[in-house]
């Protein structure tokens, strides 16, 4: 560990970046809904201020170089690993996500191997032509300050996938957490701190009027957002005034098809997980299951056995995996599209009501059978731990569906691998994962189809998307 990153607890987090008794707002554990420190609620002056700040950072931090960059990420990474339980735990109450499983310290340990690999991934000028009479090169410059707005679902790691890019091609950063996970987010930017030069990274906490400001201010040339398909559009008003560069990371409802002939036992697993990582609450989790009537009812039966057998609860208890939904509005989302199928149609094989012997926010995981297109909770992005599964006949007819919404984020096709990959080829997601769903690899591009977004982040693509194209030529 560097001299520059101790260990700070969770306490000492929590008194660096929380709001005095009588300022911010209250933050309750998402589990017990008892409070557990207050958030800072910053206003437009104070973006501005930080904005200004930002950019005054910004020409000495390009300077670096980026060799010297990429070893203050490699450290920032360091400081990271080093106050990984205490991110995490504090992650766990505030978010709700259980610490163990691929949860909450699953999420800080993929923070440090995105900065890890943004910082080792080479971005060389390219020779475009160089015929005798024209030597022209493609460079890649930093834009200046970049905003960064996040969620509330994985706001780590999510964060993360914002800042490291940004940092590394020689741009400040001002980031602006969802009002649901202002602490986590900000005791992150502390640790980061701890090793950053002041001012290359600032986190500014508010509500829907700092992140609007934050898309249209005069001098941010780059906006990274990540939530919903309606915010998605907001930002792409507000950005004519500044006429920011954008990446939309937004909402999916993905579909997954199950071929005939797949054993039923052996994808179960990566079925469930692929549906409720983080309880639901992920953006390119499995949303609406089409499988082939000639293995439905084992698949079925084999999810509703890995159902069972998960447990849920306080996430800072060792044994649970899957945790609360973070907040009320969320939970009431969940509840109503499930009681809505259930009048419609849908079989409710797992689930199907709130569980509040667990606490206030907790929904099981449900699984509702025998429901059609056309059904809210198979139409709507649920964002929660019910899944709707619907049975089909023909492939041609699942397709249609998995294409039948203006969504695209990821989609996944479960069977024999050419086949697999024969369907794949015809589905309008951003990814499409065979046998498996929801994977994300640092060096792999990431990003929507249709309403759920544009641009791309992660390896290659992320660094260019957070930098201004130059051609040099003579
Ligand atoms: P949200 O759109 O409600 O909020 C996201 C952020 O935008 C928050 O920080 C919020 O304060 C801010 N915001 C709200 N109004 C704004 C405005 N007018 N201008 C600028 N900023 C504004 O989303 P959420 O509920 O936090 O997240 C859940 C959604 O995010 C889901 O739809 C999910 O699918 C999506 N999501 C997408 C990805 C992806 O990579 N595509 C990843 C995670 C979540």
């Amino acid at each position: 560990m560097s001299e520059n990153a101790p260990v700070l607890d969770e306490a000492a987090l929590l008194e660096r970046v929380g709001a005095p008794e009588g300022q911010g707002r209250e933050v309750v554990d998402a589990a017990t809904r008892e409070p557990i420190g207050r958030a800072p609620v910053h206003t437009v002056e104070e973006l501005d201020a930080a904005v200004a700040r930002a950019k005054a950072a910004q020409p000495g931090w390009d300077a670096l170089g980026h060799a010297e960059r990429s070893a203050l990420l490699n450290r920032v990474a360091d400081a990271i690993d080093a106050n990984a339980e205490p991110l995490a735990r504090l992650l766990s109450r505030e978010q709700g996500k259980p610490l163990n499983g691929p949860n909450a310290r699953f999420e800080v340990g993929a923070c440090s191997a995105w900065l890890r690999t943004a910082a080792a991934t080479p971005l060389e000028p390219e020779t475009v032509v160089d015929d005798g009479e024209t030597h022209a090169e493609l460079h890649y410059r930093a834009i200046g300050v970049v905003g960064a707005i996040g969620p509330w679902n994985w706001p780590l790691m999510i964060g993360i996938w914002q800042i490291a890019p940004a940092l590394r091609m020689g741009n400040t950063v001002v980031v602006k957490p969802s009002g649901y996970t202002t602490l986590s987010v900000l005791a992150l930017i502390e640790v980061m701190n701890r090793v950053l030069p002041r001012d290359v990274l600032i986190g500014v906490a508010g509500d829907r009027e700092v992140g609007a400001r934050i898309a249209s201010h005069p001098d941010i040339g780059k906006v990274m957002f990540t939530g919903s398909t309606a915010t998605g559009r907001s930002i792409v008003e507000s950005s004519a005034q500044n006429l920011a560069r954008l990446t939309l990371e937004l909402g999916g409802n993905d579909a997954g098809i199950v071929l005939p002939g797949v054993d039923a036992t052996a994808i179960a697993q990566d079925l469930f997980w692929g549906a409720f990582i983080n309880t639901g609450q992920t953006c390119a989790a499995l949303k609406r299951l089409y499988v082939h009537d000639s293995v439905y009812d084992e698949v079925v039966d084999a999810l509703a056995d890995v159902a069972r057998q998960t447990p849920m609860g306080n996430g800072l208890d060792e044994q649970n995996v899957l945790g609360p939904l973070q907040n009320r509005a969320q939970f009431e989302i969940v509840r109503d599209l499930v009681d809505d199928a259930a009048r419609n149609g849908g079989r409710i094989v797992t689930g199907g009501a709130p569980a509040t012997e667990l606490g206030a926010l907790f929904y099981p995981i449900t699984l509702v059978a025998d429901v059609t297109d056309g059904v809210a909770l198979v139409d709507e992005e649920q964002f929660g731990p019910a899944l709707p599964i619907i049975r089909y006949t023909d492939v041609d007819e699942a397709i249609a569906s998995a294409n039948g919404l203006d969504v695209g984020l990821g989609a996944s096709v479960w069977g024999e691998r050419e086949e697999a990959r024969k369907v794949a080829a015809r589905i309008q997601a951003g990814t499409v994962w065979i046998n498996s769903h929801g994977g994300v690899h640092p060096m792999i591009p990431f990003g929507g189809h249709k309403s759920s977004g544009y641009g791309l982040e992660f390896g290659v693509e992320g660094l260019k998307s957070v930098a201004v194209p130059q051609v040099i030529n003579g």
